[in-house]
């Protein structure tokens, strides 16, 4: 088998949200040739599936950016999604991604073909095409988790995931149930408690809350981001957001540490001070570790929930009933719309697409104790398999794009292999990975999402799934992959 010689590689990029988007403008600048593939007909991703009331991204808007990408036109300290949404669509119309995409292309399966090393896309159409290097962007938190609650089809009125909006259910005068009480459910109660007749939140589990600052950018300030970029540096790269990442990252896995007990005062303390009446205040008191669950910031919910339309119903739930929802104990709340705010699926992936690597792996049987990556990129026996965002990569509270560019740093090296016909295919040692495995589930035991609650970090065995060490850890695996970890075909 001949070594590829500097051949021009082709790429699939499976998904045009945030990662896809980065990966299509870092290879057209590099003057490579690739496709996108996107189910939807628009690009965006998370930001284009969610549109419930109150979205809005608790990454300062200005840390939230493409890091060669800055943009003046933020609103506000934290952004809206509809605005982050804009950012998306105007950075591809700047990039001239567009006609690289194609839409409504659902690819339903992957197989490697170890003779061509060559992966075929197939799509929902029956399409088959050929591609050199699979980057697999399809994002997280994607499939909609919806609970299996005895009666839930039979209720009346509009019952639906925040993931899927539905525009003209009733809300302003209406009697609205909301289940969960994570980042979404919580932003939810911000946006509807004033509009409501009455909002009953199903709360499982209380959450702890970071209070932080939202304030507007005016119309000067957002002329002086577009005449000086240092301004809008001198906030992305500040200490306040890049030292609160450091500092968290340290709490996380450093749980008896100062930062994390600093961080665990903060939400007593919010909690003690915001919430006067006594009876609600312990039914919003959790039982355990703040950053446990993922922390939620907001700078209104304690309001929010005070206001006289917001019930927190903390008993269980029986069974929903075509006009409402009953309670174990009996009590029956009426309601005319019921939103589910229960999450998602987060061992998917680029599931349910399915894939098929070398000797016939296919990624259901890879990852059948639970999903995994090396490093978070790349897996054994699936040469030429990049994931961005792919699982046992950091997650928290800071920018997700930040991480998928210090990952595409790491995937870029490895391509560059292949780019200069050094092998015709990549793929991590399984022996590499199963090191880096055992040291990152002993490592992830031992994190605050390991201290004793649920949450979508955890898998099926009650390990966090997420990346244990530290930010800069992170930073510094992803800055040079050690080849040596890695099988090159010729
Ligand atoms: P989530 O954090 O997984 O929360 C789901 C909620 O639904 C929990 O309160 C859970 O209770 C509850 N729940 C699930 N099934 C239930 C059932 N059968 N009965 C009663 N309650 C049930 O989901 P999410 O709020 O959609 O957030 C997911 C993630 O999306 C976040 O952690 C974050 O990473 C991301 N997000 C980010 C932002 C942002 O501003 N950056 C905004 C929204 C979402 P338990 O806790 O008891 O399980």
């Amino acid at each position: 088998m001949m070594a590829r010689q500097g051949a021009a590689l082709r790429y699939a990029i499976v998904g045009a949200g945030m990662a896809g988007i980065l990966a299509a403008i870092k290879l057209r600048q590099n003057g490579e040739d690739f496709t996108v593939f996107e189910k939807a007909d628009r690009i965006g991703g998370t930001w284009r599936e969610n549109r419930y009331p109150g979205l809005t991204c608790d990454v300062p808007a200005h840390a939230y950016t493409y890091s060669f990408e800055p943009y003046p036109e933020w609103r506000a300290f934290y952004a809206t999604g509809g605005e982050i949404q804009t950012y998306f669509e105007a950075v591809v119309a700047k990039y001239g991604i567009g006609p690289a995409i194609r839409f409504g292309a659902e690819v339903t399966a992957l197989d490697w073909n170890e003779p061509t090393a060559q992966w075929t896309v197939m799509l929902a159409s029956g399409e088959r095409e050929a591609f050199d290097v699979i980057i697999a962007a399809s994002g997280v938190l994607h499939h909609p988790r919806v609970p299996a609650l005895p009666g839930l089809d039979s209720f009346a009125g509009p019952a639906f995931h925040t993931a899927q909006w539905v525009d003209d259910a009733p809300i302003d005068g209406a009697r609205v149930g909301l289940i969960g009480c994570g980042s979404t459910g919580v932003q939810i109660v911000t946006a509807i408690n004033t509009r409501v007749a009455n909002l009953v939140h199903f709360q499982r589990s209380p959450q702890w809350i970071m209070p932080v600052p939202q304030f507007a950018y005016t119309d000067e300030e957002r002329a002086a981001f577009r005449a000086d970029p240092a301004l809008i540096d001198a906030i992305r790269f500040s200490d306040e957001y890049l030292g609160n990442v450091r500092r968290f990252t340290d709490a996380i896995t450093d749980i008896d540490g100062p930062q994390m007990h600093a961080i665990e005062q903060i939400c007593l303390e919010n909690l003690e001070t915001s919430v006067k009446d006594p009876e609600l205040r312990e039914k919003l008191r959790p039982n355990y570790r703040a950053a446990c669950k993922r922390l939620i910031y907001s700078w209104c919910y304690y309001d929010a929930v005070q206001h006289p339309a917001v019930h927190v119903e903390t008993g269980r739930i029986a069974q929903i009933e075509p006009q409402g929802v009953r309670m174990e104990d009996g009590t029956f709340h009426p309601l005319d719309t019921l939103v589910l705010a229960t999450g998602f699926q987060a061992d998917r992936f680029i599931r349910p697409a399915g894939v098929t690597g070398r000797d016939g792996l296919t990624l259901d049987a890879f990852w059948a104790r639970r999903p995994t990556a090396h490093y978070a990129v790349t897996l054994p026996g699936f040469p030429n398999f990049f994931m961005l965002n792919g699982p046992t990569g950091p997650v928290g509270n800071f920018s997700l794009i930040d991480i998928a560019e210090r990952q595409w740093a790491y995937v870029d090296q490895l391509i560059d292999i292949l780019r200069q016909g050094q092998g015709r295919s990549i793929a991590p040692l399984p022996a590499a990975h199963a090191d880096y495995e055992a040291r990152r589930i002993a490592a992830a035991r031992t994190t605050i999402f390991g201290s004793g609650c649920s949450s979508w970090y955890l898998d099926d065995e009650g390990v966090p799934a997420s990346w244990p060490w530290s930010y800069d850890a992170f930073a510094d695996a992803m800055s040079r992959p050690r080849l040596e970890e890695y099988a090159i075909s010729a």
